[in-house]
Order: structure tokens, then C-alpha cells, then sequence
């Protein structure tokens, strides 16, 4: 009745084989099927949950806002402290809109890169995933200066050839774009730290340089920190890494489980939106009580919790510690990437920093690896292009099962 049994292509299991988990419920860094088995959660709604599953303060605050009304399609006061909390958090954020999904952020702010700008073209990178709008299904690195070619079928050769693709962590490949569209290139949008063709990260200099050459050339900086932001750090990766976008997406954390997502930046970018400004973008459910409620209330425990990034920093370190060790012992030629709480292991024995990179690895080894898990009890992401979550709540006692679970899984390798 649903095309592949799934509302989201990345919960089927066709890159590792065998058929999806059903769930019924989570309690902290737990789990738990249709079928009575228990995990770990590595995935955590794919990055949303940095709290972990039910966490009673988030549900008490969705309850009473639901019992207040599940939707006005009128403002609240709700509205006013998710931004006073976004806009505290990033200095690059001086007025915010909000959305239902990362996917309508970004659309919406390429939308108004091109209004603010007056020009037609995005540069995007190999392998950096923007949601499922047109402009963004493009891909393939089907060489420089050419026209984009559609990933997706459905996306028109129109917007296709909009669209230019850069590789990631080249900044010479991106100028020979700008210098070869003069004029024509309305916004540069990225994933500072990309999650979407695994763990990347950003070489030192590749954010400046992009800061640099949108500075020169008027091009509308984006960083989509959907995944990153309020993950990698309270301000997240432009706070980690010390470049500023002109323009932000972010989502996922910020609805606290909830379907939300955001954008916003420089005031004079910003208000070129509708009612304000010529560019229109809406929502009947945008700024939804409900959704405000819950990811208000989580921004406001990361934001009370100084030591939260330094413990999910130290969880990472110390998996990724692990995994080096029980990695290397057995002799797998792989690749840990690791940023705080985002992680990959590659079966690839790296260094990953861009797509051709990622795609050396053995993905038949991976999904060897991923079933192996799952059959002791740790849910990774099921493919070896999507980064791993951490919440709060893996403890001690979760990291040693995680590592205990590896290290039987490859005595079969
Ligand atoms: N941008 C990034 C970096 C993402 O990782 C995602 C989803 O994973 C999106 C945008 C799209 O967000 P959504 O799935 O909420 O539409």
C-alpha cells in the first residue's frame, strides 16, 4: 500500500539488504520493534533526538500545547521564543522564518538567494544531500561547467541546468564555476560538515575560501545545517569552525521530534520575503504550536546544559576510539570520520573528503556489517552514505555493549 513500504526512501533497507525494523516505542538510547527486540539507537530520527527518545519534559510541553489547541494558522507567542532562542544562538541569524521540513528550508532559501540576487544558478556539491526539492537532486559531477544532470527522474532539464556541481573540499573547482557563470550565480549552499555521503569534513580553509568568493562576487552563502546545527555545537558548525553563511536552513533538533524546519540570516536578505518583500513562501501549519512547544522546550535544555556537547564529544571520541581499535586489529582496510557527535565508518581505507572518496567503500561489507549489528542489538544507519547520531543517553554501559556488539560482528569478516 506504500511505494516500498516506506514514507522515506533512507528507512528501506535496499542498500543493505533485507526488509525494514517496524517500531513501536523509544525510552532514552532504546528502541524497540514490532517484534519485542531491543537496540540501541545510533540513528535517533536521524539526528533530531540529541535527548534520546521520550524525553518527559519535551512530551509535557507538546501535551499542554496540544490540549491548548493543535493549530491556529495564526501567530503565537511560541513563534516569538523559537526565534528569540535560533537568533541567540546564531549571531549569523538576524531574523528567522519558520518551515515544516529541512526540505522547505532550503527550498525556500534558494528561492530567496535568487529574488535577493536576481540571478538563476546554485552551486551545490557532490554528495551533499539539500532535501527533495528540484534544484537539489542534481548530483553527479558530470564535469565542470557542464550542465547538471538529473539524478532524480521528474526534475526537469530546465532546472537541471541551474543547478552546477562542484566537488566538495575543491575550492579551485568552485571558482572555476564562478569565474566561468559571471553574474549568474545566485547562492553557494553546502553542508559545512556533510552527513549525507557519510561523515565529511570540511578541509581547513574550505569554509573560508567559500566566505571569500561569495564575498567578492556577491554570491548568497548557505550553509544547511539541517543535521549540524544545535548537533555539532549550541550554534552549530558555523560556530564550530568560525565561518558565518549569509543565509541558514536548519531543522531536525530544533522541533524536537516534531516535522519543523527554519531559515533565516542577514535582516536585509530576510526581508525580501512576503509580507515584507517580493519573494512569496507560506505555510498553513508553519510555526505550528504544537512543534514550537517541543522544540522550544529542547532548545532550552541544550542551551541549560553547559557540559551536553562536551559529553556527546567525549562519547564520539571514545566510539570512535574503540572502533579504531577493534578495527585495526582485525585489519579491515576502513575509515573512522567523526565530527562530536557525527560519525561514519567507511570500509574504505580512506581518506574520505568528497564523494569519489566515499564511494570507494565496500558497501557489500558494510551491509555485512550493518545486519551484524542489528542482530546484536545496535541500529546504524542502514547505508554506508548516512552519518550516525549520538544521543545524550548512550552511556557507559550502551557504548561497552556497542563495542562488544562490533567486535562479534566482524569475527565473521
Ligand atoms: N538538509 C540536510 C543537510 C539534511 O540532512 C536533510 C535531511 O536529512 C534535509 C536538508 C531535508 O530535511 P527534511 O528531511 O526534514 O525535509
Amino acid at each position: 500500500m506504500i511505494p516500498g513500504g516506506v514514507n522515506s526512501p533512507a528507512r528501506a533497507f535496499r542498500s543493505v539488504g533485507g526488509t525494514p525494523v517496524f517500531f513501536t516505542h523509544g525510552k532514552g538510547a532504546w528502541v524497540y520493534d514490532e517484534d519485542g527486540n531491543r537496540y540501541i539507537d545510533l540513528i535517533n530520527s536521524w539526528g533530531p533526538l540529541i535527548l534520546g527518545h521520550s524525553h518527559p519534559e519535551i512530551i509535557e510541553a507538546a501535551v499542554a500545547a496540544m490540549q491548548r489547541s493543535s493549530s491556529f494558522g495564526a501567530p503565537t507567542a511560541a513563534e516569538i521564543d523559537m526565534a528569540h532562542r535560533v537568533i541567540g544562538c546564531f549571531p549569523s541569524i538576524e531574523k528567522v522564518r519558520m518551515v515544516n521540513s529541512g526540505t522547505e528550508a532550503t527550498m525556500s532559501a534558494v528561492r530567496l538567494a535568487r529574488g535577493y540576487t536576481g540571478r538563476d544558478k546554485i552551486i551545490k556539491f557532490a554528495g551533499n544531500y539539500h532535501g527533495h526539492g528540484d534544484s537539489f537532486l542534481i548530483a553527479a559531477g558530470s564535469g565542470l561547467m557542464t550542465h547538471g544532470v538529473p539524478d532524480s527522474a521528474g526534475v526537469t532539464k530546465g532546472t537541471a541546468e541551474d543547478t552546477l556541481t562542484a566537488t566538495y573540499n575543491d575550492l579551485a573547482d568552485v571558482r572555476r564555476l564562478v569565474d566561468a557563470n559571471p553574474e549568474h550565480i545566485a547562492a553557494i549552499i553546502l553542508e559545512p560538515v556533510v552527513g549525507n555521503m557519510g561523515l565529511v569534513k570540511p578541509e581547513p580553509g574550505f569554509l573560508a575560501g567559500l566566505r571569500e568568493i561569495c564575498d567578492r562576487t556577491g554570491i548568497v552563502l548557505i550553509f544547511d545545517e539541517v543535521m549540524t546545527g544545535f548537533r555539532l555545537s549550541l550554534g552549530g558548525a558555523q560556530e564550530l569552525l568560525g565561518v558565518r553563511p549569509d543565509i541558514t536552513t536548519l531543522g531536525k533538533i530544533i522541533g524536537g521530534g516534531l516535522p519543523v524546519g527554519a531559515y533565516g540570516g542577514k535582516a536585509e536578505i530576510m526581508d525580501y520575503i512576503s509580507p515584507v518583500g517580493p519573494i512569496y513562501q507560506a505555510g498553513t501549519l508553519s510555526g505550528n504550536p504544537v512543534a514550537m512547544a517541543a522544540g522550544g522546550v529542547m532548545l532550552r535544555l541544550l542551551k541549560e546544559d553547559p557540559d551536553l556537547y562536551v559529553r556527546l564529544e567525549q562519547t564520539g571520541a571514545a566510539l570512535e576510539a574503540g572502533w579504531n581499535e577493534i578495527f585495526t586489529e582485525k585489519g579491515i582496510p576502513y575509515t573512522v570520520n567523526r565530527v562530536g557527535s557525527m560519525m561514519t565508518v567507511f570500509f574504505n581505507e580512506g581518506p574520505v573528503r568528497n564523494l569519489t572518496e566515499s564511494k570507494r567503500s565496500d558497501t557489500a561489507k558494510f551491509g555485512q556489517f550493518f545486519h551484524a549489528m542489528l542482530g546484536r542489538g545496535v541500529y546504524l544507519p542502514p547505508s554506508q552514505f548516512e552519518a550516525l547520531f549520538i544521543s545524550d543517553c548512550i552511556g557507559e554501559s550502551e557504548l561497552d555493549q556497542v563495542l562488544t556488539a562490533t567486535r562479534e560482528s566482524l569475527k565473521d569478516f
